[in-house]
């Protein structure tokens, strides 16, 4: 069972009649029942609202793999939350940061760069894959169609990711790594771009396949239940072998 954590902000589907419309239950909710579907999920949900933000220490122990959605208040996720997911991401946990996550203060901490890129609003977009073996892109197309969506545009200031799994190419002409996957510490991390509050992106069926498929690759192949730290070695291996 892969245990799932849905965060979400949830601001703009509660304060915004327009948006209420699209997700009435929030952008977590739309999420939560297609991963819900899958045998082998369980989902949780968490919001800012909540007390820690609904990221206690507890529940991103119990957490494989952790979703995070975020543009209004970003800024008031507390350090502290901050410092823990990023601790449990280099323990093992995977994390999907979707849209404008890419500026979450989660996605910052563990990236190390300013995470900025370039924006308008009202674009086509064309998602084209650009890694078709990678397990992210298994049962998506080799290009499919998001009818409206905000525009993301290069330069995304990013680290070099380790593979770039699809390439967005919008109809004002912007291109864009919109699907993008790193490494630090034990944990998976993958950035997709898709997902502007204002249009119905995540009932999309290429939209869900690949956060589907993100879930399973992103699952902890090893998970520690401590920090990493520098453990000194008192009894080098070598030596032990010599008495
Ligand atoms: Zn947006």
């Amino acid at each position: 069972m892969i245990k799932v954590t849905i965060w979400n902000e949830y601001i703009h589907e509660r304060e915004l009649e327009e948006i209420k419309n699209v997700y009435p239950e929030g952008i977590h909710q739309c999420i939560a029942e297609f991963l819900g579907k899958e045998e082998d999920v369980q989902v949780r949900i968490a919001t800012l609202a909540m007390p820690e933000h609904g990221l206690t220490e507890e529940v991103l122990a119990d957490t494989d793999v952790l979703i995070w959605w975020s543009h209004a208040r970003q800024d008031e996720v507390c350090d502290e939350v901050v410092k823990r997911v990023r601790d449990h991401v280099h323990m093992g946990m995977g994390l999907i940061a979707l849209h404008s996550a890419h500026y979450s203060k989660p996605m910052k901490e563990l990236l190390g760069t300013s995470m900025t890129l370039r924006w308008h609003h009202g674009d086509r977009e064309r998602v084209w894959c650009a890694a078709p073996a990678h397990p992210i892109a298994a049962g998506v197309p080799a290009q499919f169609e998001i009818p409206q969506e905000e525009c993301y545009g290069e330069y995304f200031d990013i680290p070099k990711p380790d593979d770039v799994v699809f390439i967005g190419w919008f109809a004002s002409g912007e291109v864009f790594r919109s699907g993008v996957t790193f490494t630090r510490g034990l944990g998976k991390i993958f950035y997709f771009q898709p997902g502007h509050e204002e249009y119905p992106v995540y009932y999309q069926k290429e939209i869900q396949q690949i956060i589907r498929n993100a879930v399973h690759w992103a699952k902890p192949q090893i998970r520690r239940v401590t920090r990493l730290d520098c453990p000194e070695i008192t009894r080098p291996l070598e030596s032990a072998k010599s008495n």
